[in-house]
């Protein structure tokens, strides 16, 4: 049994499938809007303080449906959004999160049927969404030094869309090369992205983008003078993204008090003829 999300949905799209077994499943308590998550198995139940779920009682079911507990308590249940999905995932490393794959996405300029190299996988929560944007005539590779995160990060991407049959993984190190050409977009997520910029000179198609998202502005830096410094490369923009949420209750409307400090910065640039044009 396959369950496709999304984009890979094979009723194009309209995800009125009923709930089966293996897919994932986010209830919902309206009271608090708190959220679980757990994968629907035959025969399982889920325990909350408000009492006993059955996944049998679930299996079946349409999206958002009212579900009820042991003790009469109503809960929803939600297929996830690719942004629940990728909270609620497990991982190993650190993943970008949906603030800055949302920007990413759009600032990359990431089309379906476009062919974008990512590196590394990580968990893959950069891979997830940029398999729903290229769709099913896109393509995505993904460079990995690490086979442990290869594994978790297919393991996580076949949860949510079943095995795409347009991701390549290669166990590969970025730094040393990259084998295609005429990318049109490149996204990294590695320490040390300047020494990836020769290469995407030669690999990104002209008019390609290269996206990179890193936690310093050390690296920040480094990878903005090497960009400068390629006669390939224009329109270098560095920039982050803060997101702020509001509560909006009675008299209490105003910002959270927390929000996110921090994840990482942004830098964008965009491959042209050399030099202006002029021979170099
Ligand atoms: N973007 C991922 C998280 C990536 S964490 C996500 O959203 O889930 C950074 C990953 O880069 C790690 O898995 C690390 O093993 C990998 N990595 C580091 N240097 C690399 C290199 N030179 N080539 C390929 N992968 C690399």
């Amino acid at each position: 049994m396959v369950w496709w999300h999304g984009l890979f949905t094979p009723e194009g799209g309209t995800r009125k499938l009923p709930f089966a077994e293996g897919e994932t499943v986010i209830l919902l308590d309206p009271e608090n809007d708190k959220e679980f998550c757990y994968r629907l198995k035959k025969g399982a139940q889920v325990n909350l303080h408000k009492g006993k779920i059955l996944h049998d009682d679930i299996l079946g079911k349409e999206d958002g449906s009212v579900i009820r507990t042991s003790l009469g308590a109503p809960f929803l249940v939600f297929r996830p959004t690719l942004r629940q999905f990728i909270m609620h995932m497990r991982r190993d490393t650190q993943i970008i999160y949906p603030k800055d794959l949302s920007v990413i996405l759009l600032y990359a300029d990431i089309y379906p049927g476009s062919t974008v190299l990512e590196a590394g996988i990580g968990s893959g929560a950069l891979a997830l969404a940029l398999l729903r944007a290229v769709g099913e005539k896109g393509k995505v590779i993904s460079y990995e030094v690490r086979e442990e995160f290869v594994k978790r990060a297919r393991r996580n991407i076949e949860l949510y869309m079943g095995p795409p049959h347009n991701h390549i993984v290669k166990l590969k190190d970025v730094y040393e090369g990259i084998e295609e050409e005429e990318l049109d977009r490149i996204i990294l997520d590695v320490p040390e992205p300047w020494r990836v910029v020769e290469h995407a000179a030669r690999c990104l198609r002209q008019g390609g983008l290269m996206l990179s998202y890193l936690p310093t502005v050390l690296q920040v830096n480094s990878l903005v003078e090497t960009l400068r410094g390629n006669p390939f490369f224009y329109s270098i923009e560095i920039l982050e993204v803060l997101l702020r949420n509001w509560n909006v209750e009675g008299l209490s409307v105003r910002p959270y008090h927390r929000m996110v400090g921090h994840t990482g910065f942004i830098v964008l640039a965009r491959k042209g003829e050399g030099n202006h044009g002029t021979q170099r």
